[in-house]
């Protein structure tokens, strides 16, 4: 990656989390879910408003990292008018690329500014918790997902 690209990818992360979009409560959510970090002390809720399979609406609140706040507002723009199946399959793309740096060739949009990430193992679990309350919330679960609970 040439250093353009990481500083426009670091800006892109800075913005979204200085000014997360869809950063609220979303009033009519029929689907919820919460995400904790405890190693860096990312805390996120996901509201997803669903239709069937498809996320019609979804917002988040939560504190922590800059990367945690920047993979929530750019997952709710991503996610948002998706179909359950959709978000699944974009869960493991995203996972592939953070986890390795790797694509695949994908378009990711905005997401890809989270490929570097998988250099700094520790903020992998960052980038991904926000997927792993989605992945939750669109299966109905429900519940808190936590990084050290699982395999990220
Ligand atoms: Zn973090």
């Amino acid at each position: 990656m040439s250093d353009d690209l990481t500083e426009l990818y670091q800006q892109v992360i800075l913005d979204h989390s200085r000014s997360p979009r869809n950063f609220r409560k979303l009033d009519g959510a029929n689907r919820t879910a919460q995400g904790h970090n405890p190693l860096c002390g990312d805390n996120v809720s996901l509201y997803l408003l669903m239709d069937g399979d498809v996320v019609k609406d979804v917002s988040f609140q939560g504190s922590g990292c800059a990367i945690s706040k920047a993979s929530a507002s750019i997952l709710t723009e991503a996610i948002k008018g998706k179909s359950k199946s959709d978000v699944k399959a974009l869960f493991d793309k995203v996972h592939e690329m953070v986890t390795t740096g790797r694509n695949n060739g994908a378009d990711l949009g905005k997401l890809a500014v989270f490929a570097g990430v998988h250099k700094f193992p520790a903020r992998v679990k960052c980038a991904i918790l926000p997927w792993h309350a989605a992945m939750s919330a669109v299966e109905g679960k429900n519940e808190t997902v936590s990084t050290e609970s699982e395999d990220t």
